[in-house]
């Protein structure tokens, strides 16, 4: 069982100043790399450690999930043998520096650096950006087109996971852009682009350009209409504790089988 004495003993030091509300980090420095690791309950239950790669003193890349000392320790010897992180799907080696059209804010004020874009039928899928000040720590966007746009081409993107630069996995048939350095695995059929695509509305190649980023990417599941900060007017009301509901009469125990519905001649004079 995992616990904090697994990685007192394997030569881990406290590393108060990288805590997190609840955790302990610890800190080893072992060929040549640093690792910063704690212990957390698992799921399933039990106490693993979770070990990471640090690109820098704020972050760490590359988590790997240990269940026992021994398996803490065989990670830590295979980063020592093969002088590098076991690779997942894929993974950062060493990124050029950014090219400056590749780079947005989001709407934390935070820099990013566009690493990784999926492209089914020609328009942004998901995208893998790296934080500038914390190397090795990444985020993941999903797109969809904007529906408040009247016109097609907009897109709304959101971060859906962070934490981490790694690739989770490719959809069969996309297209991907990916920046030298920036290693996949199993890629399957899908085509890589020398260049990302340029937008027809942005007419920029960083999909982040000239949209927007959102909370989140929820429809209503009376009318389908998008909802971001501004619900749906016609049958979202807020709940007691401040979450967003549905209207009376659109609840789902109002209407067992919601279905869209068309309103014909629904004009009142
Ligand atoms: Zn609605």
């Amino acid at each position: 069982m995992n616990n904090s004495a697994t990685l007192l003993a394997l030569g881990f030091v406290r590393r108060p100043e990288w805590d997190w509300a609840n955790t302990e980090h610890y800190c080893l420095q072992h060929g040549g790399a640093i690792f910063r690791a704690y212990v957390v309950e698992g799921n399933p239950p039990g106490v693993y450690v979770r070990l990471g790669l640090v690109g820098n003193e704020k972050g760490a890349a590359h988590w790997r999930d240990c269940i026992s000392e021994g398996s803490v320790a065989r990670k830590l010897a295979e980063a020592e043998r093969t002088g590098a992180w076991p690779t997942e799907l894929g993974r950062v080696v060493s990124l050029p520096a950014p090219s400056k059209d590749m780079l947005f804010e989001d709407n934390d004020g935070k820099q990013h650096r566009v690493v990784y874009i999926c492209y089914i039928d020609g328009k942004p899928r998901d995208a893998i950006s790296e934080q500038i000040d914390m190397p090795g720590c990444g985020s993941t966007w999903d797109f969809e087109e904007d529906t408040k746009m009247e016109e097609p081409g907009y897109y709304m993107y959101y971060e859906s996971g962070g934490f981490g630069l790694h690739h989770q996995g490719i959809q069969v048939f996309c297209s991907y852009w990916a920046a030298d350095g920036f290693v996949l695995h199993d890629t399957g059929k899908a085509t890589r682009l020398a260049e990302p695509l340029i937008l027809t509305q942005s007419m920029s190649r960083n999909p982040f350009e000239g949209n927007r980023e959102v909370l989140g990417l929820e429809y209503c599941r009376v009318c389908d209409a998008f909802y971001d900060e501004d619900w749906c007017p016609d049958h979202h009301r807020e709940k007691k504790d401040g979450g967003v509901g549905y209207r009376k009469g659109f609840r789902k125990k109002d209407q067992p089988a919601p279905t869209p519905t068309i309103q014909e001649g629904a004009s009142h004079e």
